[in-house]
């Protein structure tokens, strides 16, 4: 196999959770280049139908954050595309607020996302994997597991994050003897809903200092998920990939 030839990942089935915009969609659409049949699995039925169109992939309305609906969203693409090769743990939620204004609501929301939904996503697909011998779960960390961002305070976004990477090595660990790898991809500042990178008051600490000084846009981080997809990566487990224009440097 070429270099280039173990990026491929034609006839292995991708499922990307928040597929429909921001990261996810360009995380779909980059693996679906790469020849995968991909699955879409976010809430919002019109958004994910339209991009499912956009980028011949499968839309399976789908909350992270209700077990159930994680079960069925696997049943439909096991029969719609074939069993999981590929899970993208992307979704993910953020509310700025200090931690003493932070409401158990908002904690609750932010830990249930991207902790929660990340754990039965990974758990129910994971058992799939498990039985068939092979899989690879690519989980969305952040920057926000090693630092702590600033001006804005996202106690509970920090700490699921943080959860996130631990998590990824423990599944890498209890799942390399089943042909199951794990990594974690740590991206910086990204232009998506999530994160307002063009609004003035943020410059200061998420762009000026920055070594790059400046943000990334979408397609940018796609190409990194292609490659903990794919054979690529073969020898990788219970990594974590950051890619922030050096933020973490400083
Ligand atoms: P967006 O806000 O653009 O996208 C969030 C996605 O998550 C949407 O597709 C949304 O779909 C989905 N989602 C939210 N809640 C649920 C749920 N309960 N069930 C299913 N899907 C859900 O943000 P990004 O694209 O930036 O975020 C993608 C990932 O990247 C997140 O995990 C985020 O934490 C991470 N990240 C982003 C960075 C950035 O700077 N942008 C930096 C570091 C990490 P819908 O609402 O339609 O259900």
């Amino acid at each position: 196999m070429t270099v280039l030839d173990s990026f491929r990942l034609d006839g292995k089935v991708a499922v990307v959770t928040g597929g429909n915009r921001g990261l996810g969609r360009a995380f779909a659409a980059a693996l679906r280049e790469a020849g995968a049949r991909v699955a879409i699995a976010a809430r919002d039925p019109d958004t994910s139908r339209t991009v499912a169109g956009e980028l011949d992939a499968l839309s399976v309305v789908t909350d992270v954050t209700d077990r159930e609906d994680v079960e069925s969203m696997l049943g439909t693409v096991t029969t719609e595309l074939g069993p999981v090769d590929v899970l993208v743990n992307n979704a993910g939620a953020c509310i700025h607020r200090p931690a003493l204004e932070v409401t158990p609501e908002e904690w609750h929301q932010v830990l249930d996302v991207n902790l929660n939904g990340l754990w039965y996503c990974s758990q129910v697909v994971g058992a799939q994997m498990i039985r068939r011998r092979t899989g690879v779960i690519v989980n969305i960390g952040s920057i926000s597991a090693l630092i702590v961002n600033r001006p804005q305070m996202q106690p509970a976004y920090n700490a699921s994050k943080a959860a996130v990477h631990s998590l990824t090595r423990s599944l890498a660990a209890e799942w390399a003897p089943f042909g199951v790898r794990v990594n974690a991809l740590a991206p910086g500042y990204v232009k998506t809903d999530i994160a307002p990178v063009d609004e003035p008051q943020f410059r200061r600490h998420w762009i000026e200092d920055a070594p790059m000084q400046r943000y990334a846009l979408p397609d940018e981080i796609a190409a990194s998920v292609v490659y903990l997809a794919s054979d690529a990566s073969h020898f990788m487990t219970g990594s974590v990939l950051v890619i922030d224009g050096g933020y973490t440097l400083f």
